[in-house]
C-alpha cells in the first residue's frame, strides 16, 4: 500500500464565538469547548453542512468527481471508478492580520485566547485576541 492521500475539503464553517465570553471557539461543528472560559457551545451552520454533504472532490488517482455525501471530516472515500481510496479532511481555516508596523498581512490559524505575533517582514511583535 502506498501512503494515504489526503484532499483537503474546500468548506468550513465560519469562525464561532463562545456566547458567555466571546472568545473564538475551536474552529468545527457540533459541540466545542471554549478554550477560554470551558463553557460547551453547540455550534451549526446550514450552508457549509450543506455544502460539505455535496461536495465534489476529484479523486487524486483518476480524477473521477466524487461526492462527499456527509458532513463529516476527516472521512475516508473509496472512488468507484478506480477504487483508489483517500481522506477528505477538514479545511485548514486561516485569518487574515494585518501587521501594525508596515501593514503585511499575515496568515495564521486562529487559536483561541491571546497570543503573541511577530511580523516576518518588520519583526513587530504585536497581540492578537480571538
Ligand atoms: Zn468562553
Ligand atoms: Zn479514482
Ligand atoms: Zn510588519
Amino acid at each position: 500500500m502506498t501512503d494515504r492521500v489526503e484532499v483537503e475539503s474546500k468548506h468550513a464553517p465560519p469562525l464561532a464565538e463562545c456566547a458567555h465570553c466571546e472568545h473564538m471557539l475551536p474552529p468545527g461543528l457540533g459541540e466545542r469547548e471554549c478554550e477560554v472560559c470551558g463553557a460547551i457551545c453547540k455550534v451549526s451552520h446550514e450552508p457549509t453542512i450543506d455544502a460539505l454533504i455535496e461536495e465534489k472532490v476529484p479523486c487524486p488517482h483518476c480524477h473521477t468527481i466524487l461526492v462527499a455525501g456527509t458532513d463529516e471530516r476527516p472521512i475516508e472515500l473509496t472512488c468507484g471508478a478506480c477504487s483508489g481510496g483517500f481522506v477528505l479532511t477538514e479545511k485548514v481555516v486561516k485569518v487574515e492580520i494585518d501587521c501594525p508596523g508596515c501593514e503585511r498581512t499575515l496568515r495564521i490559524r486562529p487559536k483561541p485566547g491571546k497570543r503573541q505575533l511577530n511580523c516576518p517582514a518588520c519583526e513587530a511583535a504585536f497581540q492578537v485576541t480571538f
